[in-house]
């Protein structure tokens, strides 16, 4: 579904990524974590073509994502993304926000975008909010508008760039649940976070990364409690 195939990329002479290699299976939750630095966004970036590869190919489904002659919006579209900090349009209402990307990239009527919009915000609890400006709703309800509003492009794959890190504490369950549902449906995802709950809860696997590297991939439980490498091991320590 997603392979990445020995992927190198450079910020200047910096060799941020080095050789990653990854496969995500249809339907499967895989979790991604590592230290600071380590290449997790960079990587995450790169499934959904914000950032080029230097080297190597990422695939998804049938799609070539590092070709250069890939239609880049549509591609973005197909995997949506959410990020830590919310990123919604904030001169546009949460409706809009859902409806806008819809009308513009894929093409569909007011109606259609407006219907498929308002069953999104119905599933993440959100129905009451439709006509607000983000600005007035709290962070964890930004955080599953950005969610609905990726899932209205009708995606193949959702990544997740550490969407809970910016929330407070009592904000962090209910965006994690809204994740928790999504996986159990079925969705592909790809999940950079250091919540170890919804890594046991969802993720068959999860991927350590250490400058640069894919370092370790491992069955969920068996990365907890078993970890490979002295890295792994000194940052469980941290997070656990
Ligand atoms: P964090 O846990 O802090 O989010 P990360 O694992 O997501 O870290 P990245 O954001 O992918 O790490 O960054 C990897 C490295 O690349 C870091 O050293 C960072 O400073 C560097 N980097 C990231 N973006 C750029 C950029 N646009 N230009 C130059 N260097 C960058
Ligand atoms: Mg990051």
């Amino acid at each position: 579904m997603i392979k990445i195939d020995n992927i190198d990329k450079w910020y200047g002479d910096f060799h941020v990524l080095k050789s990653c290699s990854l496969e995500v299976e249809r339907g499967e939750v895989i979790v991604i974590c590592g230290p600071s630095g380590s290449g997790k966004s960079t990587l995450i970036k790169c499934v959904n073509a914000l950032e080029p590869v230097d080297s190597g190919r990422i695939v998804v489904e049938e799609t070539d994502v590092t070709d250069k002659g890939t239609k880049l919006p549509l591609v973005r579209a197909r995997i949506g993304m959410v990020f830590q900090h919310f990123e919604l349009f904030p001169h546009k209402t949460v409706i809009e926000n859902l409806m806008m990307g819809q009308i513009k990239v894929l093409r569909r009527s007011q109606d259609e975008a407006r219907q498929k919009a308002e069953s999104l915000l119905k599933r993440v609890g959100l129905s009451d909010q439709a006509d607000k400006y983000p600005s007035a709703l709290s962070g964890g309800q930004q955080q599953r508008v950005a969610i609905a509003r990726a899932l209205a492009m009708d995606p193949i794959a959702m990544c997740f760039d550490e969407p809970t890190s910016a929330l407070d504490p009592e904000m962090i369950s209910e965006v994690l649940d809204v994740m928790v549902e999504l996986a159990k449906e079925g969705m592909t995802m790809m999940v950079v976070t250091h919540e170890m709950g919804f890594a046991r809860k969802v993720a068959r696997r999860v991927v350590f990364m250490d400058q640069g590297e894919v370092k370790e991939i491992a069955p969920t439980e068996t990365f907890f409690k078993n970890p490979e490498s002295e890295r792994a091991k000194e940052f469980l320590s941290k997070i656990l």
